[in-house]
C-alpha cells in the first residue's frame, strides 16, 4: 500500500466504490490505496469470512485467505460465506468462490491450511497487512511474530461466548500481542464455545473497518489500545496495554536474534521455510 501506482479505474469500479468514494478523506486515493492493497486473513469462520466479505466489498486488491478443515453443520450459525451443500468440504475454497461471486476485481488466493512455522513468513512476505481471526491462539503468535519481524501491521480480533476484543499492532509503534497478552491462556476446547453468529458478525465488521482505516489513511485505527465489549451487556472499554521494552518478539534485540537466525540458515533451510 506504499507503492501507489497511477490506476485507472474502470467505469464499472466508479460506479461500485462510489457511495465510499464519496466519503470525507477517502476519495479515489483512499480506493486506489485499496486496490494496491493484498490483506491476509487468518480463520476464515464466523469471524474471518465476515472480515474477507467486507474488505472484498470495499475493494481490496487481493486477500490471501488461510484456513485449514472441512465445513461442518455447526459452523452454519455463523459463517456466512458458506453453504448448506458445501458441508464435509474445505471451507477457504467455498469462501473464495462466494466472495469472488460478490466481488469478481478481487483476487482471491485460498490456502486450504493453518498458519503454520513453515508457511507464516513467505504469506506475510507477500502482504501488506494481517487480520488475525484464527481459533487457536498458537497461529494467532506465529503470525503476530512474523508480522513484526517483516513489519507489517495486524488487525487483532478475538472472541469467546458474548465476549470480544480488538486492538491494532503496528511493529515499532504500539504494543505487539506478546505484549499485550505475555502469559499464554490454555487453548480452547477443539469442540468450540459457545456462539451466536452476530457477535462474530459485530467483531469481524470493526475488524474489516481498522485495515480500511490503516489502509486509506480515513479516521483514527486503534493503535495501542485494547478494545474490549461485552455483547451481553453492550458495554464498551478501551484500555491502554504495556508495551514491552524487553518483549521476546517485539523488542529490537528479539528482531535483531531472528533476523540473524535466518541469515545463518543454508539455501535448503530457508528454501523449506520460504524465507
Ligand atoms: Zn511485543
Amino acid at each position: 500500500m506504499n507503492h501507489l501506482e497511477l490506476f485507472d479505474f474502470t467505469p464499472k469500479e466508479l460506479e461500485r466504490y462510489r457511495r465510499q468514494i464519496m466519503l470525507p478523506g477517502f476519495g479515489e486515493s483512499g480506493q486506489r490505496h485499496l486496490k494496491n492493497s493484498t490483506a491476509i486473513v487468518s480463520g476464515v469462520g464466523g469471524l474471518g469470512g465476515t472480515v474477507a466479505l467486507y474488505l472484498a466489498v470495499a475493494g481490496i486488491g487481493k486477500l490471501i485467505l488461510v484456513r485449514g478443515g472441512d465445513l461442518r453443520l455447526d459452523d452454519m450459525n455463523r459463517q456466512i460465506l458458506m453453504t448448506d451443500d458445501w458441508v464435509g468440504k474445505p471451507r477457504v475454497f467455498k469462501a473464495k468462490e462466494t466472495l469472488s461471486k460478490i466481488n469478481p476485481d478481487v483476487e482471491i488466493e485460498a490456502i486450504a491450511d493453518y498458519i503454520t512455522a513453515e508457511n507464516v513468513d513467505s504469506i506475510v512476505q507477500r502482504a501488506d497487512i494481517a487480520l488475525s481471526c484464527a481459533y487457536s491462539f498458537t497461529e494467532r503468535d506465529l503470525l503476530n511474530a512474523a508480522c513484526v519481524l517483516w513489519d507489517k501491521p495486524m488487525v487483532e480480533a478475538a472472541m469467546d461466548g458474548m465476549d470480544a476484543y480488538l486492538t491494532t499492532i503496528v511493529p515499532g509503534e504500539t504494543p505487539c500481542l506478546s505484549c499485550i497478552f505475555p502469559e499464554k491462556p490454555p487453548e480452547w476446547d477443539k469442540r468450540g464455545f459457545g456462539v451466536v453468529g452476530a457477535v462474530p458478525g459485530s467483531l469481524a465488521c470493526l475488524a474489516a473497518l481498522e485495515a480500511i482505516k490503516l489502509i486509506t489513511g480515513v479516521g483514527k485505527p486503534l493503535l495501542g489500545q485494547l478494545l474490549t465489549m461485552d455483547l451481553n451487556r453492550l458495554e464498551f472499554a478501551k484500555r491502554r496495554p504495556y508495551h514491552d521494552p524487553d518483549c521476546p518478539v517485539c523488542s529490537e534485540k528479539a528482531k535483531q536474534g531472528k533476523k540473524q537466525a535466518i541469515e545463518l540458515l543454508t539455501t535448503e533451510e530457508k528454501k523449506l521455510l520460504n524465507v
